[in-house]
């Protein structure tokens, strides 16, 4: 039945006892250059997207995948694979709740993708947090992220807790190391700076 979602890292949340795959993880190194919020993202010319898929049935059974994409911004774009490679169609009588955290916001033409999408598929709900704005002065990011938003998608800037959440989730711990996140010293400052612009392109 719910078959058809195959993906690394995929698990029954219906079952007694859910068996956990293990997903591939970011290496530590990656999380902590590319993810960090900072204001200027000179030399983060990748984009990193980690994905939670939620997938429903009518009766409630469902299965919850994992993983992450990345990409140069020269090649295909990392939210343009996640549609190619990971959820490529629709099936109606599903639910899907899609959570992604992204190192920065969408470019305008990955924006338009999203939208378009949630636009056609009705039982299709995402949320997606990201650390930094991507060229957000912009006027062609401005107009796709504020289409973003109307089509339905939840676009919000990472806070402390959702750093921690990756690190905790999607990031390579090595055997012996601590598992503690350890914050940047201005990652709450960033998040309130980037948020504050978010509103200002909002609005
Ligand atoms: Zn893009």
């Amino acid at each position: 039945m719910l078959s058809s979602l195959s993906s690394t890292g995929s698990y029954c949340f219906s079952s007694s006892e859910p068996t956990t795959l293990v997903w591939e993880r970011l290496p530590v190194n990656f999380f902590k250059f590319q993810f960090r919020n900072v204001e200027y993202s000179s030399g983060r010319n990748k984009t990193f997207l980690c994905y939670v898929v939620e997938v429903q049935g009518k009766d409630g059974q469902g299965q919850i995948s994992r993983g992450y994409l990345e990409d140069e911004h020269a090649a295909a774009h990392a939210e343009e694979a996640f549609f190619k490679t990971i959820l490529p169609t629709f099936d109606p009588a599903l639910r899907y709740n899609v959570t992604w955290y992204v190192s920065s916001s969408p470019c305008a033409a990955c924006a338009d993708r999203i939208s378009s999408t949630l636009s056609k598929t009705k039982n299709l709900k995402m949320l997606l947090l990201v650390g930094r704005l991507f060229m957000w002065e912009e006027p062609e990011i401005k107009t796709a992220l504020k289409k973003l938003k109307e089509s339905g998608c939840k676009l919000r800037i990472m806070k402390p807790q959702d750093f921690e959440y990756v690190w905790q989730n999607f990031v390579e711990q090595e055997e012996g190391e601590s598992k503690a996140f350890v914050p940047w010293e201005d990652i709450q400052e960033n998040f309130l700076y980037y948020e504050e612009k978010l509103a200002e392109v909002l609005h």
